[in-house]
């Protein structure tokens, strides 16, 4: 058990993941979360098949790595009694009405999917009939490409069942906002509504609101808030749960759940600022590339609208590690579109690194202050 004290802000996926690593290590952990609106996990969609992201470099290595430890991550929360997190492995299907753009790709998908291993399945071209079979509600004329390993989790569910696992490992959870950070006579204060929190080492997790914390440090980090919206519909007397996600080439996509919910999304509103509105404009254009996609959707009921506000790093990679002239302080953020992939594997690297115990090799993500 160590004794050292680390305290966590943001209790989306980062902040979530990392104290329970932490709390699996032993560590005091007090995550701090104000609950506020906006917050990208809870809006995300749910897709883990980074295999079939057009993502490239250092993000995609980081994007793969975190898909290849889900069955590890979820065989840590099913230690603990841990099971409903609306994960499954349905596969992952890429769609396009021009054979054209699957053969330009099919390379490069298989060889991602054989270097992935087991937990990425197998690829399989799928002519017209066999798309129609996995998933109906599609439009005619399209053919693809199967990632059989392809899966998708409730991102509400699992950043849940993440913090009642670190809370059942030791960690405090304090539903506060933290509204500045200063040095203590060791480590860091944070100061939240509710008075002082004092620990020796501070993990910055707060997704795109990272910069109202760390400006005040003179660190700039480099981290512009995205708006993404989607929509969840509902078929009645579906069974939905044997569907795959659907990536046309494009960025909106589909992302079925079980009991007849289909996620359709999102945006990408570079230049949002942090403003977690649902707009007109938004919702439009996530119904109207939906049900070009799949017209079979067309009257299924809209169940609710959601937006999130993604962090993205102007570096094109997550930011992850040690907060460059801060001793004692680290920060997670930049995940962009694929957090939900990424957290668990990285919230793992850092709880490793702030405590001292050997951790993957970090510098392509390396926190530079401009
Ligand atoms: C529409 C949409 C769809 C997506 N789909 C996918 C997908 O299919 N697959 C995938 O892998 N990823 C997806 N993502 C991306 C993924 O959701 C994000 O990359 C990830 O959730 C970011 O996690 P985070 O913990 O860094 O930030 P967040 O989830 O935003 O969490 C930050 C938390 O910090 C808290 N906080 C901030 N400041 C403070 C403060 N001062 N005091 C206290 N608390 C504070 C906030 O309230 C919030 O709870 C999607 C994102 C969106 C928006």
């Amino acid at each position: 058990m160590s004794s050292t004290s680390i305290a966590v802000i943001g209790g989306g996926i980062a902040g979530v993941t990392t104290a329970f690593h932490l709390a699996r290590r032993g560590a005091h952990v007090t995550l701090v979360d104000d609950g506020g609106s906006g917050q990208a996990t809870a809006a995300s969609a749910g897709i883990i098949a980074p295999w079939v992201s057009s993502s490239d470099g250092s993000y995609y290595e980081a994007y793969a790595a975190g898909g290849n430890f889900y069955p590890e991550f979820l065989s840590q929360l099913e230690e603990l009694g841990i099971r409903e997190l609306g994960y499954r492995r349905s596969g992952a299907l890429m769609v396009s009405a021009d054979a054209a753009d699957l053969d330009a790709v099919e390379e490069r998908i298989t060889r991602r999917v054989q270097d992935a291993g087991p937990v990425a399945g197998t690829v399989e071209r799928a002519d017209e009939r066999r798309v129609h079979e996995l998933l109906p509600a599609l439009a005619p004329g399209l053919t693809g490409l199967f990632v059989s390993g392809g899966g998708r989790v409730d991102g509400r569910l699992l950043r849940d069942a993440t913090l009642t696992g670190a809370l059942a490992l030791g960690a405090r959870h304090v539903p506060d906002s933290a509204l500045g950070l200063e040095r203590a006579r060791t480590g860091w204060r944070i100061r939240t509504t509710a008075g002082n929190l004092d620990a020796d080492a501070v993990v910055v997790a707060a997704g795109a609101r990272v910069t109202a914390l760390l400006e005040p440090l003179g660190v700039h980090v480099g981290i512009s808030a995205q708006r993404g919206q989607l929509v969840h519909l509902g078929l009645r007397g579906v069974d939905t749960s044997p569907w795959p996600t659907v990536h046309p080439f494009a960025e909106h996509y589909l992302t079925p759940f079980d009991g007849g919910r289909i996620v359709v999304g999102a945006t990408r509103e570079s230049g949002s600022g942090f403003d977690p509105r649902v707009t007109a404009e938004g919702q439009l254009q996530v119904l109207r590339n939906a049900l070009e996609l799949a017209p079979g959707l067309a009257t299924a009921t809209v169940l609710e609208a959601r937006a999130g506000i993604r962090p993205v790093a102007d570096r094109g990679v997550p930011l992850i590690g040690r907060v460059p002239g801060a001793d004692g302080l680290w920060m997670i953020s930049g995940y962009g579109a694929g957090g939900l992939t990424m957290g668990p594997l990285f919230g793992d690297a850092v709880a490793r690194d702030v405590l001292g115990e050997p951790a993957p090799d970090l510098a392509a993500f390396a926190v530079t202050s401009g």
